[in-house]
This record gives C-alpha cells, sequence and structure tokens, in this order.
C-alpha cells in the first residue's frame, strides 16, 4: 500500500521551503491551456497520491525534486501575464496537487482575486479549517476530483486505503457546510475509466447524500493514453474501461 502521509511528508521536506516567512513551492512550467475554455495554468511539483492514470506523473506529480522554486507573488504574477496575454478570465495550478503547504496556494488565489483561481485537488488534504479558508475566498471554485466511483476502485488507481476515498466525499460535505454553493463554487469531478455503470450509481447515490445537487454536476473524467500514461497503467496493472486519445476521440471499451 502506498502511505499518502508519507507521501506528503516528502513532498514538504523536498518541494516544499520557507523562507522569511514566505511559503515556496517548486514550479515545472507554466502555459496557457484549452481545458475550461482557456485557462492560465502553473505546473506544481509534487502530489500526496499516486494514480495510476496519472498524465502528469514523469514531469510533475510523482516527482520531488525537478523545477524552479518560486513564491506566491512570482506564480501570481506568471499566471497573470498569460491570462492577460490570451484574454483569459480563469487560472489554475495543476501538475500536482495545490494543497500541500496550503498558505502558498491561498496567498496565490488572492493575488488573482480578479480571476476565478479553479482549485483542482483530490480533496484528501481539506479539512474544516481549509474549507472555511478557501470557502472565505469569493474568487475560489473548488473541484474536487475523486479517484474512481467506489472505495474499490480508489485503491485499484491510487495502491492506498480506501480512508482516503471517504476523505474526498468529506472534502465536498465541508465545503459545502462552509458556505459554497454545490455545483457552483465547489463540484465533484470522478474518474470514472475503471468504473461500471453499477458502481456510477454507488457514486451518484454517495454524493447525492452529501448534497441533493451533486450528482448532476459531476465532472467525468476518461483516462488519455498518451503514451507514458500507457505504460504507467501497464506497470500497475490497470486496464481501463473507458478512455480517450489525447485528442478526445473514445478509444475503446473492454
Ligand atoms: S491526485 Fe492528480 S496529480 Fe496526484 S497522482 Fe492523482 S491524478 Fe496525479
Amino acid at each position: 500500500m502506498i502511505d499518502p502521509e508519507r507521501l506528503l511528508q516528502l513532498v514538504l521536506e523536498h518541494a516544499v521551503k520557507i523562507e522569511g516567512g514566505v511559503v515556496y513551492r517548486k514550479y515545472k512550467r507554466f502555459r496557457a491551456d484549452r481545458w475550461y475554455g482557456g485557462i492560465a495554468t502553473a505546473d506544481v511539483v509534487g502530489c500526496n497520491l499516486r494514480c495510476g492514470m496519472c498524465w502528469a506523473w514523469r514531469n510533475t506529480s510523482f516527482v520531488l525534486t525537478a523545477g524552479a522554486w518560486m513564491a506566491p507573488h512570482e506564480v501570481a504574477a506568471r499566471l497573470r501575464e498569460i491570462a492577460k496575454s490570451k484574454g483569459f478570465q480563469q487560472v489554475r495550478i495543476s501538475g500536482g496537487e495545490p494543497l500541500i503547504a496550503p498558505e502558498h496556494l491561498l496567498e496565490v488565489i488572492d493575488l488573482l482575486s480578479e480571476y476565478t483561481f479553479v482549485v483542482e485537488t483530490n480533496g484528501v488534504l481539506i479539512n474544516r479549517n481549509l474549507a472555511k479558508e478557501l470557502a472565505s475566498r469569493p474568487n475560489a471554485v473548488v473541484r474536487v476530483s475523486i479517484k474512481g466511483a467506489t472505495p474499490e476502485e480508489f485503491v485499484k488507481i491510487t495502491m492506498s486505503p480506501s480512508f482516503y476515498f471517504y476523505r474526498q466525499l468529506e472534502a465536498l460535505r465541508l465545503l459545502i457546510e462552509s458556505g459554497m454553493r454545490p455545483c457552483r463554487d465547489v463540484y465533484p469531478a470522478a474518474m470514472l475509466g475503471f468504473s461500471t455503470e453499477d458502481s456510477e450509481r454507488r457514486l451518484a447515490k454517495a454524493l447525492g447524500e452529501i448534497h441533493p445537487k451533486l450528482p448532476e454536476c459531476i465532472d467525468v473524467e476518461y483516462v488519455i493514453l498518451y503514451p507514458h500514461v500507457v505504460k504507467l497503467m501497464s506497470a500497475r496493472g490497470l486496464k481501463p474501461t473507458r478512455a480517450v486519445t489525447p485528442s478526445g476521440v473514445p478509444a475503446f471499451m473492454i
């Protein structure tokens, strides 16, 4: 089993530093991306999960030592520059888990208050305090990406204990209880590339028990068959039930 707490400690040791009261994280690249209709994106180093279909595993999420140290104001400046030049209204941090060392992310969100900040997170690190911090930021929209439709699928995808699947669901509950509007300020995404119709129904039921609106706004994710993702899945013995090619064409069903 892979221990997300241990991974968190490793990222904190190798890819986070505090100097003069400023929290730095490592970043690999900045780019304009097509998702969400166009979004300025920073790719951060380090994640507390090891998903077997992660598109970022080679360059950022499974990595601890790559990238350059950046303070929140430097990250915000780079994202603003991209957003301005492309006319984007949205910004995000991708490539790894942005809520590791959350003070860093919260400062970047505050520095970019003129933009919608899409917080893409696996949700595992969201506790009541962090939920309140996120909910108090009017420009934050939180997208909790659930790994699989059931605890069993979560274990298969992440090789981590099912306890953390429930932490992802709990994150949604805490964010809504903190005042975020379901399907507007906070919504679930779900990796359903290893799911069945039955497991998808189980997820919809679990989300509906948190808030009746949530099953209506699941952002469905499928495996993207980049060659390095296929390699990772093969090493982990994972076979998707649904996938798409890098250009977005449905690839196969098994
Ligand atoms: S949580 Fe996201 S970034 Fe982290 S390993 Fe899983 S898919 Fe990759």
